[in-house]
């Protein structure tokens, strides 16, 4: 018996890898940083290979680690590495690493001659992200500290590769010239003798609405989980994740009986209340307070007032709820429920963040 829980459809997840690579000629990493966005990063990156993704991509040194010591075998990149970090024990489990500037190089070409063996680099250009990646002005100087490194054999460079700004955003300008920059960000890596096995750029959105970003692999990670980075399309992907918990009481309360801490919802008729074993701390975004929608029995209701801690309170009218009842958050919408991207319009935020909240928080999550 579950008192509330996360169920992760990993069938959904394979199936959405498949989906995915069913369109593209270039190969699949699935990203599973993050705890596979909440739907567990082991459990997803096994069931992003049995839908034919190729390689995993995670943030993390950390991450990566994990997936090796969970027998995961398959080509794994971490891109997210400040200065300093053990790089030898990624190098020795075979982990892909990202470099964006010529120190990290540096730390590499160490990091692998300890680790006895040549560290494999992504080199990362920033083309118009202004995130992570070398600036433009200093491609050079990182293409030219890699080309050494790899003619003395202490660095493999295995991909060239960068990250969209805005390909979420149909017909969005930045696309075409972020793609333009890589384009010739590949012909500078080529002056230094750089020829990678791997370019890359596309996320999941440029991944299904822009084939001519593909190049030799692509990083999806929202899609394979289901949910679409474009708004309004679905691309046939089939969210995995479903938040649910059973209701914990209910009360009958009169008109005008203020709800929740503050008191902020007040009932206009007589009505039912049903409260519900989650909240702040199980990743139910406090900016759910009275906007939240929960479907429980026949009804989709709203959450009453303020989301607490572990607890959040449902209006639901006269609907015959009862202590016990299942009150489903979000799954993937096809029985009534309300959605990841309804709870993220509701809330003022992404799916993505919905997802990873409640799936890495203390809600015990279970698999189908
Ligand atoms: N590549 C990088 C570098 C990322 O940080 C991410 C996720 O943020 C992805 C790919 C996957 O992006 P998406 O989930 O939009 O497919």
């Amino acid at each position: 018996m579950w008192q509330a829980e996360v169920r992760v459809d990993l069938d959904a997840i394979r199936d959405n890898v498949a989906n995915l690579r069913a369109r593209t000629s270039a190969e699949v990493l699935v990203a599973v940083k993050a705890d596979g966005y909440g739907h567990g990063m082991v459990p997803s990156a096994r069931a992003a290979l049995a839908g034919g993704a190729t390689w995993l991509g995670v943030a993390t040194l950390d991450e990566a680690l994990t997936l090796r010591r969970a027998g995961i075998d398959a080509p794994v990149l971490a891109w997210l590495l400040s200065p300093g970090l053990p790089l030898h024990t990624a190098v020795t489990a075979g982990v892909d690493l990202s470099a964006a500037t010529p120190a990290l190089v540096d730390e590499l070409v160490t990091a692998g001659r300890r680790a006895g063996r040549p560290a494999r680099v992504h080199l990362k250009l920033d083309t118009g992200l202004a995130r992570g990646g070398a600036a433009r002005d200093e491609w050079p100087a990182l293409l030219e500290t890699a080309a050494k490194a790899q003619a003395g054999g202490d660095v493999e460079v295995v991909g060239v590769w960068s990250h969209f700004a805005c390909a979420d955003e149909p017909g969005h300008e930045s696309v075409d010239r972020q793609l333009a920059a890589f384009t010739e960000g590949l012909a500078l890596a080529e002056r230094y003798e750089i020829r990678p096995r791997y370019r890359h750029l596309a996320n999941s959105a440029a991944t299904l609405i822009r084939p001519d970003a593909h190049f030799d692999l692509v990083r999806v990670g929202i899609a394979a989980y289901g949910l679409s980075p474009v708004a309004g399309e679905t691309f046939g992907l089939r969210p995995a994740m479903t938040a649910r918990a059973r209701v914990m009481l209910t009360k009958r309360v009169p008109a005008g009986q203020g709800v929740s801490y503050g008191l902020t919802y007040v009932t206009t008729r007589e009505t039912t209340l049903a409260v519900i074993p989650l909240g702040y701390g199980d990743g139910v975004p406090r900016h759910a307070s009275s906007t939240g929608p929960v479907r429980i029995g026949g009804t989709v209701a709203r959450i009453a007032g303020r989301v607490c801690m572990d607890q959040v309170v449902v209006d639901v009218g006269d609907e015959p709820v009862m202590a016990g009842d299942v009150a489903t958050l979000f799954g993937p919408g096809t029985d009534g429920e309300p959605t990841a991207d309804d709870w993220a319009a509701a809330t003022g935020t992404i799916n993505y963040e919905i997802v990873t909240r409640f799936g890495s928080s203390r809600v015990p999550r279970h698999y189908d």
